[in-house]
């Protein structure tokens, strides 16, 4: 029995193990009698502590077990971090004082201090089910910034979305094989690891009844490396053959700290070949300005085949000043990584060694071939006076993907007792690649991807899916199609219309083109407005001048496709096609609980439109 009992009830953490040197220890402290391995010292706890993390300034905690005024329907039970934010206020972090303030006194009376409960769960425990059911906007924000800085390259992207997906229960399928479908099933699908589909059926779909579909490109301008990214030594610099992706490395790419990542295609022993994603933990390379007092050459226009080559090492022993008339015999052998004529005797061998080291291969002729390329290496992070902002590269258009996916785990962790499985259709979010490239290839939005997709699932419900079944299945449906659009400069506001400005912490914009570069009309308009009242989400509105060019993307190929009513509307950003972008802090949240609203109600919202 102890003296104490509310300290006693403290030592119930199960992860604390009491050494038998602290059990000494704890001798020494009158309170601590008979029972030392299930108490703690001071000291004890000042260790847990440290291990677990002390209390920090926490968020809002959002407000759980009822339905909220937005529709969403929240977990039951609060998170644990809910908890502990009541028992320690932010104000109450200084744990290291009051805890050496009573160990000189022993303890001795009655303190505050004393009945100080530890956590029966650390805060930041790994949940092994979803949490993310937030209607707070904010609350989306750091998991955003992780994603962002963890994940530059497509591969990424699609790998560490499905291991979500799959983390919640949702079941790869494979395009190779048969589809068996189960309603109230999740699934997804990935095409050549650079686009996903991923789809929830409703309990009670039928064929022929509608999908609800969020699309956006998880593709970003880059730079690529060429087939063969060996390049002679040029004055003393190891450089690397790098190729355009969607116009980039345009202008802001100049003096980045500039990292490598992709995917690297390895022969096993056993013959098999697999695919393994690899991601230089620092930078590597570096396009270097040239300083303007070299006059007009500084000032471009630029060639990027020739005043665009990154650096990536130095390596003095060539000739001092080499140029393209510099023979061949000037030059010092390369040792041939993998032998003649492997893959890796074509790449530059301190890079091959560099991404094997990582990838732990020895042996350099079993890579087969990569596709890898140069991504700004700087963290997406949040700056302004209060926070307000993301700075990030990439933000087109990982943002709206990452933000529909998110959307789709909320909308399907709503437990079955709700009217959610009272649902007749099918939920989801399509993500491609190419888009910056103009989409045509297998894995962009104008290949069959999606139209195939769904009609697989018709199939998969209703063998065979004929044609009017799938002229049905489109005719109820509805396409989201998410890509960033333009926040408001406040330096060139001749730049934008009046009215169809967006900004940025408000709300996802609606974008309008009435030369057909957007989906977007009054029906489809109507329909997310509905859905967005619903949610208490609010909608903004962008429009090109008649004097500027509209941008396009996959809203119209995919609606054509299908033929499914369909709108253009993202969330909107800074700078876009800059190495770097912003947007506000909570857009990627607003974006969230757009989408998650639409993917709720949109088959109510249908209802008010059938004929
Ligand atoms: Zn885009």
């Amino acid at each position: 029995m102890t003296k104490n009992p509310r300290l006693r009830k403290a030592t119930s953490t199960p992860n604390i193990q009491a050494t038998a040197a602290q059990d000494k220890e704890n001798e020494d402290f009158p309170f601590v009698d008979d029972t030392p391995r299930e108490l703690l010292s001071l000291k004890d706890m000042k260790n847990v502590l440290n291990e677990i993390g002390r209390p920090q300034a926490l968020p809002q905690p959002p407000e759980f077990g009822r339905s909220s005024p937005l529709g969403l329907r929240l977990r039951p039970q609060p998170p644990p971090h809910a908890a502990w934010a009541k028992r320690w206020s932010s104000k109450r972090v200084s744990f290291s004082s009051i805890i050496t303030d009573n160990e000189e006194k022993g303890l001795e009376k009655e303190d505050p201090a004393s009945s100080l409960l530890l956590p029966e769960v650390p805060t930041h425990a790994p949940e092994p089910v979803r949490k993310e059911v937030s209607k707070d906007a904010s609350f989306y924000c750091k998991p955003f910034c992780d994603f962002m800085t963890n994940n530059p390259t497509v591969f990424h992207t699609v790998a560490s979305l499905t291991d979500e997906l799959k983390a919640v229960g949702f079941k790869k399928l494979s395009e190779r094989d048969t589809w068996k479908l189960e309603a109230g099933g999740k699934y997804f699908v990935e095409r050549n690891g650079s686009s996903m589909i991923a789809f929830v059926v409703g309990e009670a779909y039928e064929p022929g009844n509608g999908v609800a579909m969020v699309a956006g490109h998880i593709d970003s301008l880059c730079a690529k490396l060429k087939p063969i990214s060996n390049r002679r030594t040029n004055a003393g610099y190891v450089q690397l053959g790098v190729a355009t992706y969607g116009g980039a490395p345009n202008t802001t790419w100049w003096d980045r700290d500039l990292g490598i990542a992709g995917r690297v295609l390895v022969k096993e022993s056993s013959g098999k070949i697999v695919t393994r994603l690899v991601k230089l933990p620092h930078p590597i390379a570096r396009i270097p300005t040239l300083a303007p007092h070299f006059g007009a050459v500084a000032y471009g226009p630029f060639n990027p085949e020739t005043q665009m080559v990154p650096v990536i090492g130095l390596d003095n022993s060539g000739p001092p000043f080499m140029t393209s008339a510099t023979p061949e015999s000037d030059y010092e052998a390369q040792s041939v990584l993998g032998g003649v004529g492997s893959f890796a005797s074509t790449q530059p061998p301190r890079l091959v060694k560099a991404i094997a080291g990582e990838l732990s291969i020895t042996d350099y002729s079993t890579i087969v071939n990569w596709e890898l390329e140069l991504f700004d290496t700087q963290p997406a992070q949040t700056g302004g006076l209060d926070h307000e902002f993301i700075f990030s590269g990439r933000i087109d258009d990982k943002i709206c993907s990452w933000a529909a996916i998110q959307a789709l785990l909320n909308a399907a962790s709503i437990p079955t007792t709700s009217n959610a499985a009272d649902s007749g259709i099918i939920q989801l979010v399509a993500l491609f690649d190419d888009e910056e490239i103009g989409s045509l290839l297998r894995q962009g939005a104008r290949g069959n991807f999606l139209p195939g997709t769904v009609e697989r699932i018709v199939d998969s419900f209703a063998s065979p899916a004929t044609p009017s079944l799938i002229s049905r299945t489109y005719a109820n449906s509805y396409l989201l199609s998410s890509d960033v659009t333009h926040a408001v400069n406040p330096n060139f506001l001749g730049a934008y219309l009046p009215q169809h400005a967006p900004r940025l912490n408000t709300g996802i914009a609606v974008v309008a083109d009435s030369n057909g570069h957007m989906t977007t009309d009054s029906i489809s308009t109507a329909i997310l407005q509905r859905c967005a009242d619903k949610c208490g989400q609010k909608l903004q509105v962008f429009q090109i001048r008649n004097d500027s060019r509209s941008g396009g993307t996959v809203g119209p190929m995919l609606s054509s496709a299908m033929g499914v009513r369909a709108i253009d509307a993202g969330i909107p950003q800074l700078s876009m096609h800059s190495i770097r972008a912003t947007t506000g802090n909570l857009d990627p949240g607003l974006g969230v609980l757009l989408f998650q609203g639409f993917l709720e109600h949109f088959e109510s919202v249908d209802r008010e439109f059938r004929d």
